[in-house]
C-alpha cells in the first residue's frame, strides 16, 4: 500500500546555495586552531591568549552573587546604569577622560561585539579603511562584510613603526576610518607617543574616524601610563574607544566590551547593537561595575605580576638563544626565528613545536592578510612560573638548524 502522502507533491530537493563568500573562505581562527592542537598533544599552550589563575575571586563572587539574588531578565540595551557610570569614572581616574555615561558609554558582549557595531555602523559600501598589519584577525572579515575597502599599512620587525610614508600611502580622500589597536596584539607594541600624534593628524586631514581597539590598555608595563587616542587634540569626537573586562581582570570568557563615542557616532552604534546581541548577561555587567572601581593598587598588581611573567619567559627564552623582542604591554612577547634557524618560517616552527615538543604558540603571519612577516612567533606569558618553566624545558628540546 502506496503511503497516501506519496502522491503529494514532492518538496524540491535541498540545493547547496553558496553562503557569503568573506566567511565561506576564512579558515577557522588560528587562535581555537592552535588550542585544539594544543589539547590534541597535551601540549602547554601558549598559544590562545589567557591567564591559567582564575581571576579575582570578589570579582567572581559579586557575578555569582549577582545571579542568585538579582535581575536575570533583560538588562538595558545600552548596559547597566551602574556599569556605565563606573565605566565613565574609571576612565575619568585613569585616562583623564570625560565622558557622559549617559550619552557617550555603551556596554557590549566583548570588544568584538564592540568592533563589528562599530564597522557596521560607520562603514558604507565602497568606503576606503585604513588596517595596520599585524591585525587583531576580526578586524578584515568585519570590514569586508561591512562592504569596506581594506587599506592595508604593513608594520615590521623589530620596531612595528608606524611612519608618515605608510600612512601618506594608505589613507586617502576616500578614508572613512582607522582601525587602530594600541597596545597592540600580537607585538606588545604600545605606540609611542610622536606615532600616535601622526596617526591624529591624518584622521584630521582626510576626515577619517578612529576605531581605537584598546582592549590591552591596562596590561602594560615598566611604569606606562597609557594615552588613548580619543585624548589627542581633534579625536574627541571622531574616535570610537573599544575596552574589555576579559582583559582589564584576566577573565578572558568574560565578554563585556565597552564602547566609548561622542552622541553622534554612538546613536549609529547603539543601532548596529541592538540587533548583533542587544544586550550582555546582567550577572557579568554588576561584577564588571564592581571590579571597575576596584582600588588602584589591585590594577598595579596585576601589572606587577604579568611584568613578572615577561621577564620570567623573556629570560629563559634568552637563555636557551631565542632573539626576544620587546614587549610594552599586553599578554605576548614575540621572537625573532631569523636567528634561530635560517630555513624556520613561523607556520612550520609552531607545527612542529605543538605536534613535536608539547609546546603551543602563534605564527605572526596570521595576523598579516598580505605580504606576511614569516620570521616571527607570539607566545603568551599570562601563566604560572611553573607552567612557564614546563614550556621553557620542552623548548630547551628544539633542535636549532639552519
Ligand atoms: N581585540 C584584540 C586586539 C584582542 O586581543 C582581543 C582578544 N584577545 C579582542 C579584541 C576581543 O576581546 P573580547 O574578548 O572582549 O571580545
Ligand atoms: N585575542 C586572543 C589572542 O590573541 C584570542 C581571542 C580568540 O580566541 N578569539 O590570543
Amino acid at each position: 500500500m502506496p503511503h497516501p502522502a506519496s502522491d503529494a507533491p514532492q518538496a524540491p530537493a535541498p540545493r547547496h546555495r553558496s553562503l557569503n563568500p568573506i566567511y565561506a573562505r576564512l579558515p577557522t581562527t588560528v587562535f581555537e586552531v592552535m588550542s585544539q592542537l594544543a589539547r590534541a598533544h597535551g601540549a602547554i599552550n601558549l598559544g590562545q591568549g589567557f591567564p591559567d589563575d582564575p581571576g579575582p575571586l570578589d570579582v567572581r563572587r559579586k557575578a555569582a552573587e549577582a545571579v542568585v539574588d538579582g535581575w536575570n531578565q533583560y538588562p538595558s540595551m545600552m548596559g547597566l546604569p551602574e556599569l556605565r557610570a563606573a565605566v565613565a569614572a574609571h576612565y575619568a581616574a585613569w585616562q583623564g577622560l570625560d565622558v557622559d555615561p549617559e550619552g557617550e558609554v555603551m556596554i557590549t558582549s566583548g570588544a568584538t561585539e564592540a568592533l563589528a557595531a562599530a564597522l557596521f555602523a560607520l562603514i558604507e559600501p565602497g568606503d576606503e579603511v585604513v588596517l595596520i598589519q599585524p591585525l587583531y584577525d576580526a578586524y578584515l572579515p568585519l570590514v569586508e562584510r561591512a562592504g569596506g575597502a581594506p587599506r592595508l599599512v604593513r608594520l615590521e620587525p623589530p620596531h612595528w613603526s608606524i611612519t608618515e610614508e605608510k600612512l601618506a600611502a594608505a589613507f586617502s580622500e576616500r578614508t572613512k576610518l582607522v582601525v587602530f589597536n594600541n597596545p597592540q596584539n600580537p607585538t606588545g607594541v604600545v605606540f609611542p607617543a610622536g606615532e600616535m600624534a601622526l596617526l591624529a593628524r591624518f584622521c584630521e586631514r582626510f576626515d577619517a574616524y578612529a576605531v581605537c581597539d584598546e582592549v590591552w590598555e591596562h596590561v602594560i608595563f615598566d611604569e606606562r601610563v597609557f594615552t588613548p587616542l580619543m585624548a589627542l587634540p581633534g579625536m574627541r569626537e571622531r574616535t570610537v574607544k573599544i575596552g574589555s573586562a576579559g582583559k582589564i581582570f584576566g577573565m578572558t570568557g568574560w565578554k563585556v566590551g565597552f564602547v566609548l563615542a561622542a552622541p553622534h557616532l554612538m546613536k549609529g552604534l547603539a543601532k548596529a547593537h541592538q540587533f548583533l546581541t542587544f544586550t550582555t548577561p546582567p550577572n557579568l555587567q554588576a561584577a564588571v561595575a564592581y571590579g571597575l572601581g576596584k582600588e588602584r593598587a589591585f590594577f598595579e598588581e596585576m601589572r606587577a605580576s604579568l611584568q613578572r611573567g615577561r621577564d620570567h619567559l623573556a629570560a629563559g627564552l634568552s637563555g636557551l638563544g631565542f632573539t626576544v623582542l620587546p614587549s610594552a604591554g599586553t599578554y605576548f612577547l614575540t621572537v625573532d626565528l631569523a636567528t634561530w634557524s635560517n630555513a624556520a618560517d613561523d607556520e612550520t616552527f609552531c607545527r612542529t613545536l605543538v605536534e613535536q615538543h608539547g609546546v603551543a604558540a602563534i605564527p605572526v603571519s596570521a595576523f598579516y592578510a598580505e605580504d606576511p612577516v614569516r620570521n616571527v612567533v607570539r607566545l603568551c606569558f599570562a601563566k604560572s612560573e611553573a607552567t612557564l618553566d614546563a614550556a621553557l624545558e620542552r623548548l630547551a628540546r628544539v633542535p636549532r638548524g639552519g
